[in-house]
């Protein structure tokens, strides 16, 4: 049914679309993905400013039609992230953010702890840029998007036997750690790695574990390869020494 709505949201993504309008990629928190054309939206006095860009958090009114995307009719800023916004590694930081809640969060259904999760995130990157600088945070906020969506690596005991003792690999297949006897095709996990993300996983994001790069690495790889082989969505690293290959570029 035709109608309109309310709701709050994140801006994960802006494109430029026909000669004066946006389309925006949404994660919002009562209805989760969602996809919406701003009408007008790049003319100079456009009502909306320059609110519907990436990162920003808004409390949105949307029109829902019959096609695919929703309409913006009205938009206001709970939170602009204005020193986010300002500091290069912090965009950065925050366009991995966004782009994995893109790539791995795609339905249209509320998922708050994801939403919780990503304002967080976003939060803490403009209160304190230099956190984009320690691949922790960012480790960690993949790891808690992964449990938010359902994809969490089993890091208790061998996700293959149950062994609690005797871990020694991390397996994306078996989607968690695995013991000596059952490594097959893991890859080897130290004892910090495999700290490091229970300890992620346990503690509030703004006092994520301090992550050195061995450790990062083998964190980044366990997520990945988990996500890869159980929710079929390969993701950007997570870290900023490894983004070579995909920069971002700001999309608005
Ligand atoms: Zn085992």
């Amino acid at each position: 049914m035709p109608g309109s709505f309310k709701t709050e949201a994140v801006v994960l993504r802006s494109i430029r679309y026909g000669e004066a309008d946006r389309v925006v990629h949404l994660y919002s928190a009562t209805r989760g993905r969602i996809g919406a054309i701003a009408k007008g939206s790049r003319r100079p006095k456009s009502r909306f400013g320059g609110r519907l860009e990436p990162f920003f958090r808004l409390n949105l009114v949307l029109y829902e039609g019959r096609g695919d995307l929703c309409t913006v009719t009205g938009a206001s800023t709970i939170n602009g992230h204005p020193r986010l916004r300002s500091d290069g590694p912090a965009l950065m930081a925050a366009g991995r953010g966004c782009d994995a809640v893109l790539r791995l969060l795609d339905s249209e259904e509320a998922n708050q702890a994801a939403y919780n999760l990503l304002c967080n995130y976003l939060a803490l990157l403009d209160v304190d840029p230099a956190l984009s600088s320690a691949p922790g945070a960012a480790l960690a906020f993949r790891l808690k998007l992964a449990l938010a969506a359902g994809f969490s690596p089993e890091l208790a005991s061998c996700a293959r036997c149950g062994e609690a003792d005797h871990i020694t690999a991390f397996s994306g297949a078996a989607g968690g750690v695995v013991c000596a006897s059952c490594e097959g095709d893991g890859f080897p996990l130290s004892e910090e790695a495999h700290r490091f993300m229970v300890e992620a996983l346990a503690r509030p994001l703004a006092e994520a574990p301090v992550a050195e790069r061995a450790v990062a690495a083998q964190s980044d790889r366990a997520v990945s390869e988990t996500l890869e082989h159980h929710a079929h969505v390969r993701l950007r690293a997570a870290a900023s020494s490894s983004v070579g290959r995909g920069a971002r570029r700001r999309a608005a």
